[in-house]
């Protein structure tokens, strides 16, 4: 049987990335975004076995840039494709797995648009206009929120009036998962240890930051909750705060909830900390400059992440390794290092060259000998969405 083609999508409010992953290569050989949907500026950048390309889609809606994205796939697929993947971000308590899309799944995910409604009703119209322009391929869902579905009711439930869970679903979901779930695996496999008996913390540290206790290959504990927002100091997130900031601001400044969302979530994080940016880059090479705001905001972030990590560790049996990935995860040997001098506790510590070493895209193991096992490895939310799509079509 010839290797099996699956495009990858993610559909943002005015967004779409996509990919292009094939079963058995490890690399990539398309992938693309579509930014700015349904204004004047609408584009679509894509790379094709390397090369780069651009084409301008004025005033394209979803609908109209997947007509344009589809026929480059087709093309880079040899004509060869299996399935469709999409990355769905809230799944509820109703999806704990990966779904094969219908009217009826897809009618699903539309009713959860009360828990995201920035996400599900974007990463519908990808679904619904994928099936229209291709009715004959199977399409997949694939959940940022179904990997922490087996979380026990005393780490997902806030403790709050029962009914506000019962009724209106309150209750901790947790992100990020697929990348969680792929880390995790290749930690054990990188170890030489079975999944289905290890233990391990997870920090994914991209733009978006979360922590994850992972035992026997099932999350147990996650620092994200009802929304993206809870947990880690992030890019332009606040992670945790009182949850009284809202009525003091309210009674304070007069503020309006809609302003409190938007600080919170794009005002605050590395961003409102360091009054400079939300790019950790930035931070790294500003605060080696002299910039207290980037310091203090660097620091923030380190120490913020190495309570979560202690915290989660509370879900773990035994520790067999703490996993570094996304963006900062994967490149900040800095953000590393400063994290791990608060879990001493933990008895973790690092080789700094190796430390220093782990960057661009290399996997490794960074730990000073005899401490536990400290990884960095690249995340691939893609090449997992593209794994779960041929499982569901093999099922
Ligand atoms: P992601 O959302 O996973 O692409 O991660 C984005 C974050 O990774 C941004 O804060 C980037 O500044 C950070 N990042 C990427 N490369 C590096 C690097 N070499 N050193 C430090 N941070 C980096």
């Amino acid at each position: 049987m010839p290797s099996r083609n699956i495009l990858v999508i993610n559909c943002g409010s005015s967004s779409i990335k996509f990919a292009l992953i094939n079963e058995h290569h490890t690399h990539t050989t398309l992938i693309g975004l579509a930014e700015r949907l349904g204004t004047a500026d609408a584009q679509i950048n894509w790379q094709l076995d390397g090369e780069k390309n651009h084409l301008s889609v004025p005033n394209a809606d979803h609908r109209a840039a997947l007509a344009e994205i589809l026929p480059l796939v087709e093309n880079a697929s040899g004509g060869h494709l299996d399935g469709i993947g999409h990355r769905v971000v809230h799944g509820g308590e109703h999806f704990t797995a990966a779904c094969r899309l219908d009217p009826v799944s897809l009618d699903g995910i539309r009713a959860l648009a009360p828990l995201a409604p920035l996400h599900n009703p974007a990463n519908a119209l990808g679904i619904e206009a994928t099936m229209r322009l291709y009715p004959q391929l199977p399409q997949v869902a694939v959940f940022d929120t179904a990997f922490h579905q087996t979380l026990p009711p005393h780490a997902y439930r806030y403790a709050l009036p029962e009914y506000l869970y019962s009724e209106h679903a309150v209750r901790r979901y947790g992100f990020h998962g697929t990348s969680h779930r792929y880390v995790s695996a290749r930690a054990a496999e990188m170890s030489g240890l079975e999944l289905e008996n290890s233990s391990w913390l997870v920090a994914h540290l991209g733009n978006g930051c979360s922590t994850c206790a992972i035992v026997n290959g099932q999350s147990r504990d996650t620092s994200m909750g009802l929304t993206p927002l809870e947990g880690l100091a992030m890019g332009t997130r606040s992670g945790d705060v009182d949850a009284n900031l809202h009525s003091h601001l309210v009674r304070t400044l007069g503020w309006s909830i809609e302003q409190i969302d938007r600080m919170l979530n794009h005002d605050s994080g590395l961003l409102g900390l360091s009054g400079l940016s939300n790019d950790m880059r930035t931070l790294q090479q500003a605060s080696s400059e002299g910039h207290a705001g980037a310091t203090l905001a660097i620091e923030v972030f380190c120490y913020r992440l190495a309570k979560s990590l202690a915290a989660m560790s509370c879900a773990l049996p035994q520790l067999d390794g703490v996993v570094f990935t996304g963006g900062i995860g994967e490149n900040s040997a800095l953000v590393r290092s400063l994290t791990l001098t608060h879990l001493k506790l933990l008895n973790l510590k690092l080789d700094e060259p190796a430390n220093q070493l782990a960057t661009r895209g290399a996997a490794g193991q960074i730990n000073a000998e005899g401490h536990p096992r400290v990884l960095v490895i690249p995340t691939n939310e893609e090449r997992q969405i593209a794994l779960d799509t041929l499982a569901l079509l093999d099922a």
